[in-house]
């Protein structure tokens, strides 16, 4: 494992969160029951979090709610609003480095993406939706002289938000960000395998001045944390980001309880579509194995499935197999590292099964296929391409949550739509091509809430994110999840003549 002097001090400083944050306050479970919070970097308890049950849910929902009624958030002006908010980006700014060891250590992920990529991006949603929280404006509608009518956002109330472990800061504040700047208490339960970073974020955004009661965390399992939020009478949405397996039971929660909307940013399956005349083959091979590979696969919009033209498969796989070649499994630590540790024990499992049924059923591995490092304590799986993978395999139906990328090969366009449009997902969608016209025409027939032409991942919190299909409704980024988290109210003033 990497070693260094001024690691072993960052690490010996640094203080690792411990509470639930709930009406302002740093708090345990009422009844004083923990969770181990372990390091996939080697297996290493890192904190004991309080493993919050439905007392606590209650007691986090009952404080968001009265921070609302009373108005101390969502009565403010929005330009104080707005102040309190940069003044939380910018000390998650001044704690970058604290927060991107935390996650780092907390999840797996390379310290220079946790920095770099996760704490950057989660800070700029901070920032983005505070500065447009005071440019959300109403409507006056045409009405007759006899009347004035106007359409106003109003925010919804209490907000549960329920997140994963893969950018477990970063997918947090794409929703918390947004809710609070529209004027809503939130309560967050993160993912018990890497709560660390929104533990601290919380304990920061009291510090910036949000009153308390407006952002609380609740520590714990998707059972019964999770579910009590999703069940609990005075919660007004569900904002997720997780399982479609999730997602059916939050909707089954809604129903049975108080009708609260819901909104699913689920898994994917996604392709990446190279033609013959790609326009810049490295490019797309570097594409191609970095969609997959990058945050060690565990990514919704992972390109798992690479889709390529017969006649330049061989050299194309030769290309992404050499770029694959290049990332190297290593200490997440390591600020030299660009490939780290799986989630957990179990996320390891799934991926390194996904790879014995598809050698089961044939196939050997073109690259990699093994757990590595493993005694370190920490569950590490090396970067995995498997070629001529059939259409109908688990490889290519299911998504792995993991480094396994399934190649498939095309002779038309029109078979290549049909491959990438064959599953229940429509997370995101990627094409090479030189013409313009098929890229046109293909970016229209793509089911799936993103589309890259000739990049992968080239959008920003400009840009709404989401599904079509399984892969979930509602959007984060970008005005629409602003207005997420609004309902719209209509007034209607009827005037006598004077
Ligand atoms: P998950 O198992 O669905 O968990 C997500 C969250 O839901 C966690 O906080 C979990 O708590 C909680 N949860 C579990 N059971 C619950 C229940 N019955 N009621 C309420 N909450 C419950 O997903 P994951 O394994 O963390 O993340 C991987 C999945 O997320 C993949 O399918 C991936 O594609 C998807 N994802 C989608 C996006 C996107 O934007 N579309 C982004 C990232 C990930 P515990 O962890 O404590 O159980």
């Amino acid at each position: 494992m990497y070693v260094s002097p001024e690691l072993d001090k960052r690490l010996a400083a640094l203080q690792v969160p411990s509470a639930a944050v709930i009406d302002g306050k740093l708090v345990q479970a009422l009844d004083g029951a923990t969770f181990d919070v372990i390091s996939p970097r080697n297996g290493a308890l890192l904190s004991k979090a309080p493993a919050c049950g439905v007392q606590d849910v209650d007691r986090a929902v009952a404080a968001a709610r009265a921070a609302f009624e009373d108005g101390r958030w969502r009565a403010q002006a929005p330009r104080d609003k707005k102040a309190v908010m940069l003044r939380l980006a910018e000390l998650m700014e001044a704690h970058i480095d604290e927060l991107a060891l935390l996650e780092s250590l907390d999840s797996g992920k390379p310290i220079g993406d946790a920095r770099g990529v996760d704490m950057r991006l989660a800070i700029q949603s901070v920032r983005w939706y505070a500065e447009a929280l005071d440019k959300v404006y109403g409507e006056v509608g045409p009405s007759p002289d006899s009347r004035f009518s106007y359409a106003v956002h109003e925010p919804l109330g209490v907000i549960g938000a329920i997140t994963p472990w893969n950018f477990p800061l970063h997918m947090a504040m794409w929703k918390v960000a947004p809710a609070l700047a529209m004027g809503n208490s939130v309560v967050l339960k993160p993912a018990e395998q890497a709560p660390l970073s929104c533990m601290r974020v919380a304990e920061l955004a009291l510090e910036a001045g949000l009153p308390p009661g407006v952002f609380n965390v609740v520590t714990g399992f998707g059972v019964p944390a999770g579910e009590a939020l999703a069940r609990h009478m005075d919660v007004d949405m569900i904002a997720f980001t997780g399982s479609g397996g999730v997602g059916r039971a939050l909707m089954k929660y809604s129903g049975e309880s108080n009708l609260k909307r819901v909104s699913l940013e689920l898994g994917g399956k996604s392709p990446q579509i190279v033609f013959d005349d790609c326009p810049d083959l490295q490019a797309a091979a570097e594409a191609a194995a970095w969609g997959v590979f990058f945050n060690q696969g565990e990514v919704c919009t992972s390109a798992s499935r690479l889709l390529v033209q017969e006649t330049i498969k061989d050299r194309f796989i030769d290309m992404v197999v050499e770029v694959a070649r290049t990332i190297q499994v290593g200490d997440p630590l390591d600020p030299a590292t660009r490939y780290g540790a799986m989630i957990s024990e179990r996320q390891m499992q799934t991926a390194l099964r996904f790879i014995d049924e598809t050698r089961a059923a044939g196939l050997e591995p073109r690259l990699g296929g093994n757990r590595v490092m493993a005694e370190t304590g920490g569950f590490y799986v090396e970067p995995t391409i498997f070629e001529n993978v059939k259409p109908d395999s688990l490889l290519a139906r299911e998504e792995v949550f993991g480094p396994v990328l399934g190649v498939m090969t095309f002779k038309t366009a029109d078979e290549a739509l049909r491959l990438a449009n064959d599953t229940i997902y429509g997370l995101a969608s990627g094409l090479w091509t030189a013409d313009l016209d098929r890229a046109m025409t293909m970016a229209k027939r793509l089911r799936a809430g993103l589309v890259w032409v000739n990049g992968w991942d080239a959008c920003d919190i400009t840009m709404p994110f989401g599904g079509f299909k399984q892969s979930g409704f509602g959007r984060d980024r970008s005005l629409h999840a602003l207005h997420k988290y609004a309902d719209l109210k209509s007034v209607s003033f009827t005037l006598r003549a004077s």
